[in-house]
């Protein structure tokens, strides 16, 4: 039961990372496979190298709505500046308290 299932690919490591940090927010456990082997985050290869998301299988629903939204353009998850909530990236308002995102970039 420990099963990695694969929910997208990206096109490049940025995004991978882009999406993995989206999903790691809500809880999901992400591994990427693919990656080109330079291990430092600071030094993302800017050749496109095609690095798929794989996610366990009882996160796999939830990774899926996330990715959804993504694909709609949403934009990554955010947090509220005035309450500091998080609100995934298909809100253009804050859940909690109403208070319209200003998009800021995790
Ligand atoms: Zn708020």
């Amino acid at each position: 039961m420990n099963e990695w299932i694969p929910v997208y690919q990206a096109t490049n490591s940025l995004e991978a990372h882009t999406l993995k940090g989206s999903l790691e927010v809500s809880g999901v456990t992400v591994q990427l496979q693919g990656e080109a082997l330079s291990g430092a985050l600071g030094e993302l290869p800017a050749n496109a190298v095609e690095v798929t998301l794989l996610v366990r299988a009882q996160d796999l629903e939830q990774a899926r709505k996330i990715l959804e939204s993504y694909r709609r353009g949403a934009g990554p998850a955010w947090y509220c500046r005035h309450c500091g909530e998080h609100n995934a990236g298909s809100f253009e308002t804050c859940w909690q308290c109403g208070h319209e995102s200003d998009m800021t970039e995790l």
